[in-house]
Order: C-alpha cells, then sequence, then structure tokens
C-alpha cells in the first residue's frame, strides 16, 4: 500500500485513520484472551485488514453514492460498496507488481485462505451491519473456551468484532485525541451534507450542518448508539476496561459541552479546538 493510496483531502479516511486502525488491532490482538482465541494466519489477516480497510475513500459514504450512482456505487450493486473498493482495490495494487505482492512467496492454498479472511474483515467494518455482527459475538463468546470445536469460525468472528471496534476506535483515545477524530469525521460529513444540499439530494447524515450541528451531541449520540454496546462486549472479552472507562470520561465531557455549544463554532472544526 502506498501511502497516495489513501486520500489525503480528506478529513478523516485518510492514512492517518489508516494508521490508527492498525495501531488500535495491534494492540487488541496483545490482549492474551485474544491471542488465545485467534490464529495466527487469521492475526496476520487483521494487520493487512486493517492497513488497507478504508483505501482510496472519497470522503463520503455509501448512501450518498448510492444516490448520486455513481461508479462504485453500480459495480457493486449499491452492497457494502466502499467495503468492497477498498479491498478489491488493495488487491488489484499488490498483485500487480511481482516487486510489490506481499502474497507472493505464499502457496495458492494459503493465498486463498488469506485473501478469504482479509475480505471478509473489510467487509465486517460496513456500519450498516453493526449489530448483526454485536449479536454474532455475543453467541459465540460462552462457547469460545471449547477450543477444539469450531475453532477456525470462531477465531474469524473474534476478528470481525476486533476490526470494527478497531475501526470506531476513536471515542475511547485519550481525550485531544479523542476530540480530534470527532472534528475531522464531523467536518468530512458538513462537506457530504453541503454537497447534498447544493444538488438536491437526500440528507444521509442528518444533523451534520455546519449551520445548526452540536458536535460534542453527535458524539454522545454515536456513543449512545454503537460505540458503548461494542466496546461494553469486547472489553469486557479482551480484559481492556480502561478503554471502557476513557470512552465514558470522555462521554462526560462531550455532555457537558454539549449544553453552551453554539454552531459558530463549526466555522472550521479543523483549526477550532473544543477544550
Ligand atoms: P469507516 O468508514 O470504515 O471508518 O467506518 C466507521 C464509521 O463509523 C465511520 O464512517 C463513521 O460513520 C462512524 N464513526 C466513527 N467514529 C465516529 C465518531 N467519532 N463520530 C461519529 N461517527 C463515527
Ligand atoms: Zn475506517
Amino acid at each position: 500500500m502506498e501511502l497516495s493510496n489513501y486520500q489525503n483531502t480528506n478529513t478523516y479516511h485518510n492514512a492517518t485513520h489508516a494508521a490508527d486502525v492498525l495501531q488500535a488491532t495491534s494492540f487488541f490482538l496483545n490482549s492474551e484472551t485474544v491471542a488465545q482465541m485467534v490464529q495466527d494466519n487469521h492475526a496476520t489477516a487483521a494487520l493487512i485488514a486493517a492497513t488497507v480497510h478504508d483505501l482510496d475513500h472519497p470522503g463520503r459514504g455509501n448512501a450518498f453514492l448510492i444516490n448520486t450512482r455513481q461508479r462504485l456505487a453500480l459495480l457493486y450493486n449499491d452492497q457494502s460498496v466502499l467495503e468492497n473498493h477498498h479491498v478489491a482495490l488493495a488487491f488489484q495494487l499488490t498483485l500487480a507488481q511481482n516487486g510489490i505482492n506481499i502474497f507472493a512467496k505464499m502457496q495458492r492454498e494459503e493465498f486463498i485462505q488469506m485473501r478469504q479472511s482479509i475480505i471478509d474483515m473489510v467487509l465486517a467494518t460496513d456500519m450498516s451491519r453493526h449489530f448483526e455482527y454485536l449479536t454474532k459475538f455475543q453467541q459465540v463468546i460462552p462457547n469460545l473456551p471449547d477450543l477444539d470445536e469450531n475453532r477456525e469460525s470462531n477465531s474469524m468472528t473474534v476478528c470481525r468484532m476486533m476490526i470494527k471496534c478497531a475501526d470506531i476506535a476513536n471515542p475511547t483515545r485519550e481525550w485531544k485525541l479523542c476530540a480530534q477524530w470527532a472534528r475531522r469525521i464531523v467536518e468530512e460529513y458538513f462537506f457530504q451534507t453541503a454537497e447534498e444540499r447544493e444538488k438536491g439530494l437526500p440528507l444521509t447524515m442528518k444533523g451534520f450542518e455546519r449551520e445548526t450541528c452540536n458536535v460534542p451531541m453527535t458524539q454522545c449520540t454515536f456513543v449512545d448508539m454503537f460505540a458503548r454496546e461494542a466496546f461494553t462486549l469486547w472489553c469486557d472479552f479482551a480484559e481492556i476496561p480502561q478503554l471502557l472507562n476513557q470512552l465514558e470520561t470522555n462521554y462526560e465531557k462531550w455532555k457537558s459541552m454539549s449544553t453552551n455549544w453554539e454552531p459558530s463554532q463549526n466555522v472550521d472544526l479543523m483549526i477550532s479546538k473544543p477544550a
């Protein structure tokens, strides 16, 4: 992967986000419980998947691409459009030249399995299927100590949950980073909403308008709807309670900031810094 295959004009979906998700994945793999359940080949696949999982992200979401009938939406029949693109491009790039083919030394069967696992994990980052993956993980946890039965499929279930959590781990980062990632994603959504307004398209991310948005409130909503439940399950499993504590500390900060947030603070979130 070249850095240039991530679009550095995106405030959020750029190479730094990929590096952030890679770091989180690597951190999770260091947990003893995770290491015990995840097969070595799946751990390698997870690190590669994290690295490429948003490759060439255009800074617009799936719903936007579908509504505007873009080439990628037509190519992937409106199904996990971006996630399909990220992983397809990753393989196209690495297989294009012998010198950069990171799989060159693998046997055919080994490559097929590795490829399947990477595709599976990148597709798992589609947030429209978030609760499906959470439910599956919850169902599998009680059976995990039973190592021999379904070892492979359990390992993959853990990996899907792991990459999903790594992908949305920004609200569990120390406050300074948490606040910066929030400003980055919201700023990216502001541009998307502005384009939708300008072109008379449906608004795909309601509440993300520069003129009215309460940024701290968007973060409380994201935690309430997605992050808290995922990290409650994951932190318990991976025995990393400190992440959940940090999530709650950050949540309280956002909550207190939300009461006196003014939309005038949204003029340029990349330079204004909420305390
Ligand atoms: P991805 O696009 O692969 O990074 O998927 C993660 C998705 O989770 C993002 O596209 C956002 O929709 C959402 N997300 C992650 N972090 C935040 C955040 N701090 N606030 C709001 N949405 C977020
Ligand atoms: Zn991502």
